[in-house]
């Protein structure tokens, strides 16, 4: 058995997060009965055909009903909805916790209705790809990725423990910090770098002199990074947009800063400034190969990850 065990697990949401949380569940163990829910019929149906959970419903607060730990994992904008759907079905001394991708918005939508007695615990697993959907997950997704939590003031010491150890038989590096610092580094580190993908790939396709075809044939050269960037869910994207607004303004303002600065030293033709840059930025992937977050082989490891 493993470090950790629950009688009941309530996953809300089952696309790729809730089901690679499902499977890792079923793999390692970790629950006696597992209640899946999600709103529409036709996910449940693929839910329980692909054997993800022991119960299923359409019912968010039929779920939670006596789960001694209840998964969120459905688009930010939708964590309010959710909490007032469960809010008064929780079962005392439950932990509760999410897998939202912007931190403060969720606890703003989230904790207001969670009951006394309750143990609401937001988190965030740093780890996913561009599908969407319960046969996208796959067990084994978190292993080797840090999972943030943002615990709220008076968290329950012991529930966080709980909650921490779950992620870490899931194979996660677990770690703190403040809902605002976490809406800083995730807008840096991933929401930018996806709004420019989408940028990019956008200009590509509005290019009237480049023809979709030639943008298709000739990808490898740099463009089919972005692409992969700019293929991931819409509904999730929009949603961390308008959900982590003022981080996300502030980076792109910052990112608009350096690339002006990038612009005028190729205008100006400055080689200098060009190469000290690009120096700087290449150590940087050396930097996340050594720390074990990819791996350095031509296609960002990205095939090796998935089958690890
Ligand atoms: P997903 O594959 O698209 O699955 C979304 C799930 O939420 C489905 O069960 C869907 O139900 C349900 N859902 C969608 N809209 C809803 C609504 N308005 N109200 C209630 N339920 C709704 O999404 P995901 O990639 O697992 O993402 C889930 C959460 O994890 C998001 O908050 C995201 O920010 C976070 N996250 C994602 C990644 C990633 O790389 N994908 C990584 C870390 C964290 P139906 O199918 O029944 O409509």
């Amino acid at each position: 058995m493993s470090d950790v065990h629950f009688e009941r697990i309530a996953l809300i949401g089952i696309g790729l997060i809730g089901s690679s949380i499902a499977r890792d569940i079923k793999e390692l163990s970790i629950a006696n009965d597992v209640v899946v829910s999600t709103r529409s019929a036709e996910t449940l149906k693929r839910a329980e055909e692909l054997q993800l959970g022991t119960h299923y419903t359409i019912s968010a607060a039929e779920a939670v009903k006596n789960a001694d730990l209840v998964i969120v994992s459905v688009p930010v904008g939708a964590s309010e909805r959710v909490a007032i759907e469960i809010a008064s079905h929780l079962k005392p001394g439950a932990i509760v916790t999410d897998v939202g991708s912007t931190k403060a918005s969720v606890i703003a939508q989230m904790q207001p209705h969670m009951p006394q007695g309750v143990h609401f615990i937001p988190g965030h697993p740093l780890a996913g790809t561009e599908k969407s959907g319960p046969d996208a997950g796959f067990a084994g997704l978190f292993r080797s990725r840090w999972c943030i939590f943002t615990p709220l003031e008076g968290t329950d010491q012991q529930a966080l423990e709980k909650l921490k150890t779950f992620w870490k038989t899931l194979g996660s590096m677990v770690d703190e910090m403040t809902p605002e610092h976490h809406d800083k580094v995730l807008a840096i580190v991933s929401h930018l770098p996806h709004i420019i993908a989408y940028n990019i790939v956008g200009t590509a396709d509005d290019l009237e002199t480049v023809t979709e075809s030639e943008v298709i044939k000739y990808s490898a050269s740099g463009f089919r990074d972005f692409t992969r960037l700019a293929a991931s869910d819409p509904t999730m994207w929009r949603d961390i947009c308008l959900h982590n607004k003022d981080a996300i303004l502030e980076m792109l303002s910052r990112f608009s800063e350096d690339l002006a600065y990038l612009q005028r030293a190729i205008r100006w033709g400055e080689g200098d400034k060009l190469f000290e840059l690009f120096t700087r930025t290449r150590a940087i992937r050396r930097s996340i190969v050594q720390a074990g977050q990819d791996v350095d082989t031509p296609d960002f490891g990205r095939h090796i990850l998935d089958k690890k």
